[in-house]
């Protein structure tokens, strides 16, 4: 759980050369509580903007590009919460690495990773605790490994 005082907190959390990209919507506004991730589409689409943070972490946001959705209607597994979905619900999501290179991994396309896992601990009768723990060390390790991002917040 973490908190956004404001919309500055919320744009802090990006990296500096990904602020002017994020767009701050109504669905958005703070002060806002966050209790394990929180995700929002771009008003013109196109783009899905994540913040997340892992225990003893600060708030880090990831903008992706969802390089029009719509790929081949042949189901793909979501590399977060393992969730199956055709090439409109689970779908390349690339983030920017540096000014150069982009890495992109097969997510659910509206980053709804959460209700998913929700739903299977609903129908399962388990606690969703484990799997949400989990997919927010996946965040964490795409953020840290892939994208370099320091989840301390450190030179951020
Ligand atoms: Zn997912």
């Amino acid at each position: 759980m973490f908190k956004l005082d404001s919309e500055q907190a919320l744009l802090d959390s990006f990296r500096p050369k990904d602020r002017a990209l994020v767009e701050v919507t109504k669905e958005v506004q703070t002060p806002l509580f966050v209790r394990d991730y929180l995700a929002w589409a771009h008003p013109a689409g196109g783009r899905m903007f994540l913040i997340f943070s892992v225990p003893g972490g600060v708030p880090t946001g990831i903008v992706f590009d969802t390089n029009g959705g719509g790929g081949p209607p042949v189901p793909h597994m979501c590399d977060w919460c393992h969730n199956s979905g055709l090439g409109t619900e689970v779908g390349l999501l690339t983030a920017r690495v540096n000014g150069k290179k982009r890495a992109g991994m097969l997510l659910c396309s509206d980053l709804s990773c959460k209700q998913k896992l929700e739903d299977e601990a609903n129908r399962s009768g388990r606690s969703v605790l484990p799997a949400m723990a989990k997919l927010l060390e996946r965040m964490g390790r795409f953020a840290s490994e892939v994208l370099k991002i320091d989840l301390t917040g450190a030179g951020r």
